[in-house]
């Protein structure tokens, strides 16, 4: 959807669609338009680009861990794609006003983005939805993720270690060097252990094992993962036998982004049987045991 250009707040659509019931009532949430003048894009790897953009204000005031942004990506000629692709946030630097996305270059609209050059411009929409959620009092959090779930996961890992939170970031990939973020999220303060499917560590039997040990070893308040139903399973179970909070972030096709088109309706286990939600504005981010 092709939001207009501005960094007027806009107030994202919270209003049911006639004849969906959507349990969960998204709390009203203001996201913004701009054109951002991209000040860093390069290649992480073969696979995945990290994209900076100058944001305004008020785009990164409440950007939080898990929310997204709509992004308007160059088509291949001439304009841009008429829908927008949503994009987790990566990186918020308030200081020096940067807004960062890691991203796998999957279709045309991905590779619309990795066209984009120092001082171009993007157009982002944002931020979008509910994202995770931490306690003040937990102690120790722990993130799973595989593939580009990752960049979903590490502010989350910033987030907990800057409230004092021991954090271990368990990373699945197909190769140790498609393993994301090892330093940034080393240098936030996070243990950070790697699994691939090259070594077969990534085998989810064997993630099963590594997480109950961990936990076993040093508690846990929260699982949180993003990027694998695999992994998603993993967790839900172990989360759901030892009592432990887990939240999940869904990558759900979606067009709107802000609850309009019900593009990107799934079920769910809610208080009163299975129901219809929203992901882009009653998630991305769900209790795990929400989730079906
Ligand atoms: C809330 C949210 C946050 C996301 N955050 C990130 C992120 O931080 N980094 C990142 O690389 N990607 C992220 N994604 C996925 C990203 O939006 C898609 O890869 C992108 O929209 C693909 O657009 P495209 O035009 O390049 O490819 P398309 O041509 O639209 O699709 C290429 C392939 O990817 C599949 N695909 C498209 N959209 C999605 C999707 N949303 N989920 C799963 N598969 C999809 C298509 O079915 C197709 O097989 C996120 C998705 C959501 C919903």
């Amino acid at each position: 959807m092709n939001a207009p250009a501005s960094s007027e707040p806009i107030a994202s659509a919270q209003a049911p669609h006639p004849g969906v019931h959507c349990a969960v009532a998204s709390p009203p949430r203001r996201a913004v338009s701009a054109l951002c003048e991209v000040v860093q894009h390069r290649a992480v790897n073969d696979r995945y680009r990290l994209l900076t953009v100058a944001a305004p204000e008020a785009a990164l005031l409440d950007a939080a861990p898990g929310q997204f942004f709509q992004l308007l990506c160059p088509g291949q000629g001439q304009g841009t794609h008429f829908l927008r692709r949503p994009m987790s946030v990566y990186r918020v630097v308030r200081d020096a006003g940067h807004l960062a996305f890691l991203y796998k270059v999957a279709g045309t609209g991905t590779q619309g983005l990795a066209g984009l050059a120092h001082g171009d411009r993007l157009d982002v929409f944002g931020p979008l939805g509910r994202g995770f959620r931490l306690q003040a009092d937990w102690r120790h959090v722990v993130l799973v993720g595989r593939g580009v779930g990752l960049a979903t996961l590490a502010p989350l890992a910033e987030a907990a270690c800057a409230q004092g939170m021991a954090v271990t970031a368990v990373l699945s990939a197909a190769r140790a060097d498609y393993a994301m973020s090892v330093e940034h999220l080393r240098g936030v303060g996070a243990e950070v252990i790697v699994v691939t499917d090259e070594d077969g560590s990534a085998d989810p039997a064997r993630v099963e094992a590594l997480l109950r040990d961990l936990v076993g070893r040093k508690g846990c308040d929260l699982i949180a993962t993003c990027g694998s139903n695999r992994l998603l399973a993993i967790v839900r179970a172990l989360c759901r036998a030892s009592g432990i909070a887990g939240q999940v972030a869904l990558e759900q096709q979606m067009a709107c982004g802000i609850g309009m088109c019900l593009c990107c309706v799934k079920m769910f286990r809610g208080a009163a049987g299975v129901e219809p939600r929203r992901v882009c504005i009653d998630g991305p981010v769900f209790d795990v045991q929400e989730t079906l």
